[in-house]
């Protein structure tokens, strides 16, 4: 089960362990529950501070973590190997006694968070973005006596999770509550705690405020942090779209890393400075009266800044049709690297016939039984490379002229109906995941008619990122700029940065 060399690494990990834990596991005569003994018996084995009892728990096979006398918080069901090892790990650590690499000032947020919050979050072990999800929820167990967690691999109860059609999918008192991943900041700003009002309106003026947590806003404000600016971020999520993003082979000198790694390395980068971090938190309006910008966020917050660079993005397109909003994550997914594998062995469309779609449909014929690409025009706008691609599997179809009307369904999406454009006839297509691939939208509506925009809704800039209003600049995707890239979007938050510098400077 662990080879050698792992069992040393744990060995060496399970020696940072400060207190004793008990380790509580249901176990009847499956495999899987032989497994997962399997495994606890080596950690106990390279540890003499773990002890391990058997009870019989609401599922099995499971086991629970605790410090002797203490009721559990803190549940894995299923065996945590592949990606969850690691969370098994730190849980141990954490409920050990050890402390979590955390910012004291989020503690003091998880700490304050009332409950009772019963969390329980459905995981599959292959999944890159679940360990993220599971480990802040289990370091928020430890911290918070009214805060519970339980991990639930999919393979091994799938019975239960028969419904589930994105992972990680998140379960607050038994209803739903986030799926995807979530940082702990954004988990507590769900929660209604994260950073007050009050605490917001007690900031002094910045020097710089950038909106946005992606590379355009991570590259604007270590820019000028480092020209020694006061700097702001007031971030809904660090990372922005890089979060959904499987595999990074263009950013240059980075032969390939994952969208993942890529997120905590800029959060990194950022930390490493001087920087006012707001993460979890939404800005919802702003305004330039005199010479400052005034910045209004979701939570009633109110800051001001003497320069702002906005950073915000895109977020995927929705079809907008009947269906759309009730099936999302029942059979209506809009990330193939995430999700697609839950559609294994299913029917599924991916509507939409630009490069996104067509990369969608072809990783996806890989996995799914058979994917029916719908295009609305009468062409596919892909590059004919990967539409060649597309020609050559045996498990695919494209539709053209095909204008998506509806999706239906029960208690999950069962069928596409869509208008033939040609002829208005009618057609349905029985499947049980839709692949939305028809673009993506700036994050752009907070911005309201103080900012020139084009039809799309972009914010118009020049090339040194001045948008139509003096000292307020944008960067990436939420612009103009013609193409839409983790380099590009990294470049113009240089630029952005460096022009609100000159600003300052001369104002
Ligand atoms: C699936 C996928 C794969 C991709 N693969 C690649 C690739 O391999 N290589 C590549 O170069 N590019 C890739 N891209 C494109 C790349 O991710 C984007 O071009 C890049 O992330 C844009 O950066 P950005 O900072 O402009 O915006 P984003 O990454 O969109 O970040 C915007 C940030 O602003 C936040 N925000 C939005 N509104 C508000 C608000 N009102 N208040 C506070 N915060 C807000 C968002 O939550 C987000 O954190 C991919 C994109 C996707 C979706």
């Amino acid at each position: 089960m662990l080879n050698d060399n792992l069992k040393q690494q744990l060995a060496q990990y399970l020696e940072l362990m400060e207190g004793d834990v008990v380790i509580t596991a249901s176990a009847s005569d499956d495999k899987t529950s032989q497994e997962m003994m399997e495994l606890l018996n080596v950690i106990k084995s390279l540890s003499n501070r773990i002890t391990i009892k058997e009870e019989t728990l609401k599922r099995t096979p499971s086991f629970t973590l605790a410090r002797p006398n203490e009721a559990a918080r803190v549940t894995f069901c299923g065996v945590p190997l592949g990606h969850e090892f690691t969370s098994l790990v730190l849980a141990l650590l954490q409920v050990s006694g050890r402390a979590p690499k955390v910012d004291e000032a989020v503690i003091k947020q998880i700490e304050k968070l009332e409950g009772p919050f019963n969390f329980e979050t459905f995981i599959s072990l292959t999944c890159t973005k679940c360990p993220d999800v599971v480990q802040a929820l289990n370091m928020m167990s430890v911290i918070n006596p009214n805060i519970t967690h339980t991990m639930i691999d999919g393979a091994a109860f799938r019975e239960e999770s028969k419904d589930i059609m994105a992972v990680p999918s998140i379960f607050l008192n038994g209803e739903e509550f986030g799926s995807g991943k979530m940082t702990v900041e954004e988990i507590i700003a769900q929660l209604g705690g994260g950073i007050e009002a009050s605490e917001i309106n007690a900031k002094e003026t910045f020097d710089v405020l950038v909106i946005g947590g992606g590379p355009a806003s991570g590259a604007a404000a270590i820019y000028t942090a480092r020209k020694g600016l006061r700097t702001g971020i007031v971030a809904e999520r660090i990372g922005g779209q890089v979060n959904d993003t499987a595999s990074i082979e263009n950013f240059i000198s980075v032969k390939e890393t994952t969208g993942p790694e890529f997120s905590q390395n800029l959060a990194d980068h950022i930390a490493a400075y001087d920087i006012d971090v707001m993460n979890a938190m939404r800005v919802s309006k702003i305004d330039k009266i005199d010479d400052l910008v005034h910045v209004e966020l979701e939570n009633g917050g109110k800051l001001t800044s003497k320069t702002l660079i906005i950073g915000t993005g895109a977020k995927w397109r929705n079809m907008n049709v009947p269906g759309e909003v009730e099936y999302k994550n029942k059979g209506v997914a809009y990330c193939p690297h995430c999700d697609g594998p839950l559609f294994e062995g299913k029917r599924v469309a991916v509507v939409g016939g630009g490069n996104s779609g067509v990369e969608a449909a072809i990783d996806l014929a890989g996995i799914v039984e058979h994917v029916t690409l719908l295009e609305f025009g009468d062409t596919l706008r892909a590059d004919k490379v990967l539409q060649d691609r597309l020609n050559s599997l045996s498990n695919t179809e494209i539709i053209k002229s095909a204008a998506t009307k509806e999706l239906t369904g029960d208690d999950k999406l069962k069928a596409l109906t869509y208008v033939d454009r040609n002829t208005n006839e009618e057609h349905t297509i029985e499947l049980e995941g839709v692949f939305v691939q028809i673009g993506l939208v700036p994050s752009t509506e907070f911005t309201g008619d103080l900012l020139e925009k084009n039809n799309r809704g972009e914010i118009i800039v020049d090339r040194n990122g001045l948008t139509n209003v003096p000292g307020i600049f944008a960067a990436g995707d939420c612009t103009d700029q013609t193409y839409k890239q983790i380099i590009i979007s990294m470049g113009s938050g240089a630029t952005a940065a460096l022009s609100a510098f000159d600003y300052l400077i001369r104002n």
